[in-house]
């Protein structure tokens, strides 16, 4: 199928985006990468008489490092973050999340912004997000403003975004020497959504373990922080005890990819799985 007809718009300023958002409402919608809303414009599961199209807006493109944080703009593509430099040392968590969305003609166009907003809870980037406290930018008509990842992530496909806001940039923080970092997760197929994913970072001295990060994505109707299993693994527990930690606390609904219980028993496996690949690359 097509979608229904739209206008097009391609404005070049972030006021020009809020300008348009305020004057079209509901009626319309930010165009990104377009992998998540074209499929459900072309299905018509929506329809919006205006698209806003993102990708020649001033400022939202480009990856900076600064002052231990790396931001990302909004329209960076994920295939040019994948295969970034900056992102695989300063940020190795999100570097190891990108090769497994989807395909990679899906993140040729697919953008890092696109996939924090849009906040499937299946997917790899706000679990990133959440697990190492990133922060989001958000700009509206009355300006910009910080939204910590925490309070971001209000339900499926919903944010704290207020209506007439865009995303215009990720900041994460850049973790030091003694790192280690691991994306684990469970598809029926290479390409697929995750059925079950964790992201998990730790930083060690002297043998211990004294940051960890550990976010769920496929498991909730957000991305999850497994904040018990990271005050396990911050005692001492092994991978194996952090993963019986994350699994228990979760309550994972049946749908028609796997039933809740059946969730619950793998995520347990895979905490384990990207808990001890952290681990060893940490140097433990
Ligand atoms: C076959 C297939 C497989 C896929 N597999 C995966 C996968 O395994 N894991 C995964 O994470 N994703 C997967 N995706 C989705 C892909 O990652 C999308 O690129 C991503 O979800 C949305 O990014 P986008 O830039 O394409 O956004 P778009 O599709 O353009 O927009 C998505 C939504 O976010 C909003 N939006 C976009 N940018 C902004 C912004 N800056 N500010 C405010 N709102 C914004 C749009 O209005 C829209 O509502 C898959 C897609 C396909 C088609």
């Amino acid at each position: 199928m097509k979608p229904s007809s739209f206008n097009y718009h391609a404005p070049a300023s972030v006021n020009d985006v809020t300008a348009l958002l305020a004057e079209h409402g509901d009626d319309a919608k930010v165009l990104a990468g377009g992998q998540s809303l074209v499929p459900m414009l072309s299905l018509r599961l929506a329809a919006f008489e205006h698209l806003i199209d993102l990708n020649k807006v001033e400022g939202l493109a480009g990856i900076t490092r600064s002052n231990g944080t790396l931001r990302v703009g909004a329209v960076v593509r994920q295939a040019v973050a994948e295969h970034s430099a900056d992102v695989a040392t300063s940020v190795p968590m999100l570097a190891k999340a990108l090769p497994h969305i989807g395909h990679f003609q899906i993140r040729n166009r697919g953008t890092v912004g696109g996939s924090i907003a849009h906040a499937d809870p299946a997917s790899e980037l706000p679990a990133v997000a959440l697990a190492l406290d990133a922060t989001i930018e958000a700009a509206g008509p009355g300006g910009t403003r910080q939204i910590a990842a925490a309070d971001f992530f209000v339900s499926t496909w919903q944010t704290a975004l207020d209506e007439g806001e865009i995303l215009t940039a990720v900041e994460f923080p850049v973790w030091g020497p003694g790192s280690g970092f691991a994306v684990e997760e469970l598809t029926r197929r290479h390409g697929d959504f995750a059925l079950v994913g964790a992201a998990a970072g730790v930083q060690l001295s002297g043998g211990k373990v004294t940051k960890a990060a550990l976010g769920l994505f496929g498991l909730g109707p957000t991305p999850l922080r497994a904040a018990e299993a990271e005050a396990a693994l911050l005692a001492g527990a092994d991978a194996a005890e952090v993963g019986r930690v994350a699994a228990s606390g979760l309550n994972p609904l049946d749908d028609i990819h796997a039933s809740g219980a059946y969730r619950k028993q793998v995520a347990a496996v895979i905490v384990r799985r990207a808990v001890q690949a952290a681990m060893q690359e940490a140097g433990a």
